[in-house]
């Protein structure tokens, strides 16, 4: 009672001790940081217990300081509630995601049924209308996409990838889409071969570079490495972090506003945005850095971030390389 002060408790000792009842007793709360969180299974020892050696052994145990009255078992649930609330926070940010472009649909849908609307206030409200079903879209493309990398996370990885080649493919594509954009590129001569999933890599890929469009200032440059390292290159927190001899490192820099060294540790963290009216102006959906980083993990690779305000920000992939001749 000393460790776990709940109110609760002494009442179901006493009721396991005296009236010989089970008690079950689904939160105990142990303050501190964090707060910790227990349930637990009290029984009486029955009078004439079925001679097992497990109870044989505690009664000895406690054959010096009286005798065995209970059992109980306590269980750590502090992991389960800590996932079951970020499930709570989790639907209610999605909730508010889909709704506010919702509410923006329906008020223009009330706007074009008056007849009074203007040729130019219709074009307008119908612009808008699509934008914000495209954001709605996006959202729910990039739920399905974190819903799908649970899924697989458990799979082993099988595929040789080349990522030189993933990165070209999604550097062509996005030269494409912003021409206005100088992107240079400067991909190692190494094979850069990886064990993963196509797919997944070219969506790190493209939400960096994505990223690097959207935060970064127009006309200004966008610029694409990949290089392969061997280990002992790295700091040795990185190095630790990989079992092969050599690694790849692809970095997109940007030279946009940068992000404040406050906000770096949580770029990552589902629908975390420094400027939320800007991301969504962009189109945004405070779920692509989540992506990359559940991908990069799977990969058995790291993420790391660096910014500095006014200059712009580096995002850069460390993967674990697959030595590999042709
Ligand atoms: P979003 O869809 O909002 O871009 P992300 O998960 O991709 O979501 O990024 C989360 C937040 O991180 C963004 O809202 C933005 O504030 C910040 N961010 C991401 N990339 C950059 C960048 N290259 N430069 C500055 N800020 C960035």
């Amino acid at each position: 009672l000393d460790i776990l002060p709940d109110p609760n408790l002494p009442e179901h000792l006493s009721a396991v001790i005296h009236q010989n009842e089970t008690r079950y007793c689904s939160e105990i709360r142990l303050e501190g940081t964090p707060v910790r969180y227990f349930s637990a299974a009290l029984s009486p020892m029955p009078s004439q217990p079925e001679i097992s050696q497990e109870i044989n052994l505690l009664q000895d145990a406690f054959e010096n300081t009286g005798k065995l009255r209970g059992v109980m078992i306590l269980t750590d649930e502090t992991q389960a509630r800590w996932a079951a609330e970020r499930g709570v926070d989790f639907v209610a940010n999605v909730s508010h995601e889909l709704r506010t472009p919702l509410t923006s649909i329906q008020g223009f849908l009330e706007t074009l049924n008056d007849n009074t609307i203007s040729a130019e206030g219709k074009k307008s409200a119908m612009q808008i209308m699509q934008q914000q079903t495209t954001r709605m879209a996006h959202l729910i493309d990039d739920l399905l996409t974190l819903a799908s990398l649970d899924e697989t996370e458990q799979q082993a990885l099988d595929s040789l990838i080349d990522f030189s080649a993933v990165v070209a493919q999604e550097v062509t594509a996005l030269q494409e889409q912003a021409k206005d954009r100088p992107i240079t590129l400067k991909l190692c001569t190494q094979k850069s071969v990886v064990l993963g999933n196509a797919i997944h890599l070219a969506q790190v890929v493209q939400n960096l570079l994505d990223n690097a469009l959207k935060y970064g200032k127009a006309n200004s440059e966008i610029s694409v490495q990949l290089e392969t390292l061997p280990v002992s290159a790295l700091n040795t927190d990185q190095a630790r972090l990989f079992d092969s001899t050599e690694v790849i490192r692809f970095s997109v820099t940007d030279q946009g506003e940068g992000i404040a060294e406050q906000h770096l540790p949580h770029l990552t963290t589902r629908f975390y945005r420094v400027d939320r009216n800007r991301s969504r102006e962009s189109g945004g959906t405070g779920l692509g850095l989540a992506i990359v980083k559940h991908i990069v993990l799977n990969h058995r690779g790291a993420l790391d971030i660096t910014s500095a305000i006014g200059q712009g920000s580096t995002f850069t992939v460390t993967l674990p390389r697959i030595e590999f001749e042709d």
